[in-house]
């Protein structure tokens, strides 16, 4: 079924020009996002109706019972109201080619996105947060609402092209009469020039602004990943739809934890007499400090696996899907610079253990050597 354009912006089916702009301007005065951000749907319709209205062409199909924004409805448009995707709709409308016909080109173009980047600690990673950003971005000019013009005057028809908005010449060559077009540049191709500009944005529609906005950040963010803000973006030129804001996140690198996706690897250095008899020893972990037990007889190079002390698991749906584990690789330390009762003392374990005369005992290929290890990765418990 056709949507009711004329209805959406409350003109008359037989309504000028001149009265669909002034309705779209009172309705988009009241509802853009800038002003009233819970009236995003309806500005978007608005601003919809106002694109298919102010354009004879799509007017027509509408007049005619068609609707030029459903495919095959005589414009092959997208729905405007699938997604998110409003920048995209306007490409359509105002896109080289997008309408196919010759003509003015609208002063009102969408906006771009925006990108910034937003610094996290590891912890706020895990967590995620909630920040406030200073962003400066296009925004609608509060004075005109977009048309660019003084108060009380309006846009009139350009001289130069008469409102097609490009000029022609001819050349005469050997081959015959070369006629070429190039857009206006009197009017840069919108077919109407502004006599008297907004003093405010100088016709533009739109100013540069800095505003603080506050962003959610979810828990199990990693570096690059980007939150969307829509709508937050630029403001386009004539006032058209701004465009979305995007928060990159920067990962700062953790002093402790080193992070692979969901887990985290850390490393601690004991020494060889804690290795051979065992400790609890205090940890730090993303959830605080808690209490690693090394077990007698820890070799070197063990790994010790902590299960979901690890980064929250974001999946692509936007869920928290578990967390992943901490590994905890533990370096053995070697004692050196020993004093004359240390050697004793360590002189005397190494007769009572039968270590006194050593002997290179090579390892083999078997459990245990250096070859399994390297290809198995390092020893799990
Ligand atoms: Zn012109
Ligand atoms: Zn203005």
């Amino acid at each position: 079924m056709a949507r009711d354009y004329y209805g959406t912006l409350g003109v008359a089916k037989n309504a000028t020009p001149d009265e669909i702009k002034r309705a779209y301007r009172k309705l988009a005065r009241q509802l853009h996002p800038d002003v009233n951000p819970n009236e995003e749907a309806r500005f978007k319709e608005v601003t919809a109706a106002y694109e298919v209205l102010s354009d004879p062409k799509k007017r027509q199909v509408v007049d005619l019972g068609g609707d030029p924004l459903e495919p095959g409805g005589g414009g092959g448009m997208r729905d405007p109201f699938a997604g998110f995707g409003l920048g995209d709709i306007m490409d359509a409308f105002f896109g080289a080619g997008g309408g196919g016909g010759r003509g003015p080109r609208s002063r009102v173009q969408p906006g771009s996105d925006a990108l910034i980047r937003l610094s996290m600690t590891l912890e706020e990673c895990a967590a995620g947060a909630s920040r406030e950003l200073t962003v400066d971005t296009a925004i609608l000019c509060d004075r005109c609402v977009g048309s660019g013009c003084a108060e009380g005057s309006s846009p009139v028809r350009c001289d130069t092209c008469g409102g097609r908005g490009e000029v022609q010449s001819v050349q005469r060559s050997f081959l015959g009469q070369v006629v070429t077009a190039r857009p206006c540049p009197v009017c840069r191709g919108l077919g109407e020039v502004i006599p008297d500009p907004c003093q405010q944005c100088a016709g533009e529609g739109r100013v540069r602004s800095r505003r603080t906005i506050s962003v959610q950040i979810p828990a199990g963010v990693a570096e690059g990943m980007r939150v969307r803000l829509a709508g937050q973006g630029e403001v386009g030129p004539g006032g058209g739809p701004a465009g979305d804001l995007y928060v990159e996140v920067e990962e700062v690198p953790h002093e402790i934890f080193e992070r692979d996706g969901a887990n985290l690897h850390c490393s601690i250095r004991i020494p060889m007499t804690t290795a051979a008899l065992g400790a609890v020893l205090p940890l730090q972990t993303l959830d605080g400090e808690e209490e690693l037990e090394i077990e007698p007889g820890t070799q070197p190079n063990t790994e010790l696996v902590l299960t979901g002390r690890g980064m929250p698991r974001l999946r692509s749906s936007g869920r928290i899907d578990g967390r992943g584990d901490l590994h905890v690789h533990l370096e053995v330390v070697t004692p050196a610079k020993l004093d004359a009762r240390q050697v004793e003392l360590l002189r005397e374990l190494a007769v009572l253990r039968g270590e006194d005369e050593p002997t290179l005992a090579h390892n083999g290929k078997g459990v245990g050597g250096l070859f399994s290890r390297l290809r198995s990765g390092r020893n799990h418990r």
